[in-house]
């Protein structure tokens, strides 16, 4: 521990120091205040947005419910951005402006958590209806938003600056955050000189974590669609199988992984669907497979479409069979967070929450389209809450078992200790470069 965290942890913060200008044990026992009025109104909010959760771009009840919140705060908001986000904006003072997002976005799957509050919603999904859960978690991150706009604006005599509140639609199909810099919402709303996002997950609730540099994974699409003859079941050698070519090709893309890419650098392919024929005593002429690329580096990034190609190639090659159609789509690029407004924010979260402020260690598998602002310019950090009460980590874990990760039909983060967290953090986060 470094002497100025040990001094903050004894909440003897060095004003000389930007890092520890702010006085985090005392800001966060204001934010308490406040959540004690403000709580059950955020409750009800994230109560209301997870039974009605809403799909990528479909997101319009939510959006409104959140322009309305935010307008009977003060904020002036622009509804309609990017199809249906929102840009809601709070001048407190001549500052820095600092950007706080939340996503809007839903999952298409079922909800199976039992909560009385659970989604009964269906929406289109490419054309078909399906059901819509927020087992993401973004529920908790909006009433957590609002609850730190709400913070910032009782609390607006101890700094000074300009909020950009950013609601983004369409993170889980990763196409939000780059429609919203593609329409030019830093010319129109001014271009932040900070930014913050965070993300609950399977933790334990009070847990905050954050590092500098790479944060989440680069995170790829996959489409192959191998072509073969089609022809009767009982005579395989009038045709070419492409069911063959795909479970070849799914057990071999395998070795790209383990034998190509470097054992200690993180790189996953999984395939997450398999389409093809129709009934057990007919070849079908064609069989498509669907997945996921991630990676943190960008040259095994590379090499991982490679070896995908390859293979792709080499089984199609093996079966007498023409090309395959591969096409990967590049989603969402790694979040990098900020080294510099790391370092200063995991200070006042050392400050605050003393053994519950977690440096982590490894970036994430998974990816998040928070990446776009950061490409656009924003230096920021983008950090994690925990979910999970301590105590059911602890059952689960003398169980064998391990709780439900986001996007399970099961995941049901505890609302009350996540949302105060995120308030708490979030408006300490932002405390940090705007305070007084
Ligand atoms: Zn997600
Ligand atoms: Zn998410």
């Amino acid at each position: 521990m470094t002497r100025l965290a040990a001094l903050a942890l004894t909440g003897l913060l060095a004003s000389t120091s930007p890092a520890l200008a702010l006085n985090a044990p005392v800001a966060r026992a204001a934010i308490d205040a406040q959540l004690t009025k403000s709580y059950p109104g955020l409750d009800a909010l994230y109560r209301q947005i997870h039974a009605h959760p809403e799909l990528a771009f479909q997101e319009k009840a939510t959006a409104a419910r959140l322009a309305k919140e935010m307008r009977a705060l003060g904020f002036e908001v622009t509804e309609g951005v990017a199809t249906t986000g929102l840009v809601a904006i709070y001048h407190n003072g001549p500052g820095p402006t600092v950007l706080v997002r939340t996503e809007l976005d839903a999952l298409p799957m079922e909800e199976k958590t039992g909560l009385p509050w659970a989604s009964k919603a269906i929406q289109d999904w490419n054309g078909k209806p399906s059901p819509v859960a927020h087992s993401c978690g973004h529920d908790i991150h909006m009433a957590a938003w609002v609850g730190t706009a709400q913070a910032l604006v009782a609390m607006k005599d101890r700094w000074h600056g300009t909020l950009m509140f950013i609601g983004q639609p369409a993170e889980e199909s990763t196409g939000g955050a780059k429609a919203m810099v593609a329409e030019g919402i830093f010319s129109k709303f001014g271009k932040p000189d900070y930014g913050f996002a965070l993300h609950v997950g399977g933790g334990p609730t009070g847990e905050v974590t954050w590092r500098a540099g790479a944060t989440t994974s680069n995170s790829d699409s996959l489409d192959i669609l191998f072509k073969g003859k089609g022809g009767h079941g009982s005579m395989p050698a009038t045709t070419i199988d492409p069911i063959m070519e795909e479970a070849r090709f799914i057990v071999d893309v395998q070795s790209v992984i383990s034998r190509e890419k470097d054992p200690a650098a993180f790189g996953v392919i999984t395939i997450g669907a398999i389409q093809a024929g129709s009934a057990g005593n007919i070849i079908p002429d064609r069989a498509l497979l669907r997945g996921t690329i991630r990676s943190h580096e960008a040259s095994v990034r590379v090499k991982l479409h490679d070896g995908i190609k390859r293979t792709a190639n080499a089984v199609a090659a093996m079966a007498g069979a023409p090309a395959p159609e591969v096409t990967i789509t590049p989603g969402g690029q790694a979040v990098i967070n900020d080294t510099a407004l790391a370092d200063r924010t995991g200070a006042i979260f050392r400050a605050a929450f003393g053994q519950n402020a977690q440096l982590q260690l490894a970036p994430s598998s998974a990816s998040e389209d928070y990446s776009e602002f950061i490409i656009a310019g924003v230096p920021s950090l983008f950090f994690g809450i925990g979910g999970y009460e301590p105590a059911q980590l602890k059952a689960a874990a003398a169980r064998g078992e391990t709780l439900a990760s986001n996007h399970s039909p099961q995941f049901a983060p505890v609302a009350e200790p996540a949302i105060r967290t995120g308030v708490e953090a979030m408006t300490l986060a932002v405390l940090g470069v705007l305070g007084r």
